[in-house]
């Protein structure tokens, strides 16, 4: 069987490298993976594929930096070329940015069944470009392999078939059992001389794209008066420098981090502050309290737990969330499955005939 993958951004490649290693080890498959290049910096891409020895995609195609609808057409148009010359016999996409997007949706209208990584999440909150992703990747994919029953039910609540839906617990948290020991402290923690701080990432458009909300969470980062290492995306960047945003003496900015220093940053950080979906995931493996910067979330169940809390974009809220939940430990009670999600689905896309 040869399947085409179509990968795009940080979290895809985080996922691939689980999956892709899963893969390698059947005989009868064939996987070729085309990277969109949404994102291109060597940081947030090339860095994954050498240090997770992902498989180097056979087709690169140069559609980051654009708007949302120019990004999509590009790549509908050029995935779907693709398609029309490998001919697959599957095509794979992953979580839910417009890279996901456009893989499903140049494949259906080929008529070549899709299969969706981490199908079924929702935070039911349109504005944000990733759930219209992930709704119309579901309802065009043939298997959807979702990460817990709630996400089952959000697709059956939305008329998709039962028999298509496979719960199989989530692929980070394979790609976490096995990088846990393989964690790397970065080169340049050391000179910051802190005995101990608070992890942040921001990047969410809804976050960054309004220049009240950002300026009202560096401020709440700022009230917090801890130690905060932010280790920032491109974009969010940028619309720092756009705003011309104050940055406190407590937030340590730092380029973007391989996935082996995120991990050496998660195991040793007091807490987690994130607008990332991935990074409120990994704190609850990692035992670690998540503050999150958003209205709403689709990880449902942490905040269900007990894990997580949503705090939006007030100043004083985001203060409050930090020091009232620092130092929290949390347990892992399997929310997500058991660390065996890639061998369900390679077991489950084997049987395809
Ligand atoms: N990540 C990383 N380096 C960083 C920030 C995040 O390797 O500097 C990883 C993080 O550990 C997680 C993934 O990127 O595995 C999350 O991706 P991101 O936050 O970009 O996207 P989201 O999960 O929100 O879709």
């Amino acid at each position: 069987m040869k399947i085409l993958t179509v990968l795009g951004a940080r979290p895809q490649f985080i996922k691939a490298a689980d999956f892709s290693r899963a893969l390698d080890q059947i005989d009868n498959i064939e996987e070729i993976i085309i990277h969109t290049e949404q994102h291109y910096d060597p940081n947030m891409s090339d860095i994954f594929f050498e240090e997770m020895n992902i498989p180097k995609p056979k087709y690169l195609l140069q559609t980051g930096g654009k708007t949302h609808g120019a990004m999509t057409g590009q790549q509908l148009e050029q995935i779907e070329n693709i398609f029309l010359y490998e001919k697959p016999d599957l095509v794979l996409v992953y979580g839910d940015t417009n890279s996901t997007l456009a893989g499903a949706l140049a494949a259906a209208k080929l008529h070549i069944p899709v299969a969706h990584v981490e199908a079924g999440l929702r935070s039911f909150n349109k504005k944000m470009p990733e759930e219209i992703n992930r709704i119309l990747t579901d309802q065009l994919s043939d298997y959807l392999f979702v990460p817990s029953l709630l996400a089952k039910k959000n697709l059956l609540n939305e008329g998709i078939n039962e028999e298509k839906i496979f719960v199989v617990g989530d692929i980070m948290y394979d790609v976490f059992l096995y990088y846990k020991e393989k964690k790397v402290k970065p080169a340049w923690f050391d000179s910051l001389n802190l005995n101990n701080f608070i992890l942040c990432t921001i990047h969410r458009a809804e976050n960054t794209d309004d220049k009240n909300k950002l300026h009202n969470i560096f401020e709440g980062l700022s009230l917090s008066n801890k130690n905060i290492i932010l280790p920032l995306y491109p974009r969010t960047v940028n619309k720092i420098k756009e705003y011309n945003l104050n940055i406190a003496k407590n937030i340590y900015i730092v380029e973007p981090v391989g996935y082996l220093e995120m991990v050496w940053l998660e195991v040793n950080t007091d807490l987690i502050v994130t607008d990332s979906g991935g990074v409120q995931k990994e704190a609850y493996f990692h035992g670690k309290y998540c503050v999150t910067l958003r209205e709403e979330t689709e990880w449902i169940e942490l905040v269900d737990q007990g894990f997580n809390t949503l705090v939006g974009c007030n100043a004083e809220v985001i203060k409050n969330g930090i020091i009232f939940n620092l130092d929290k430990h949390i347990s892992n009670k399997n929310l997500y499955g058991t660390g065996v999600t890639s061998t369900l689905i390679t077991d489950i896309l084997s049987d395809i005939r």
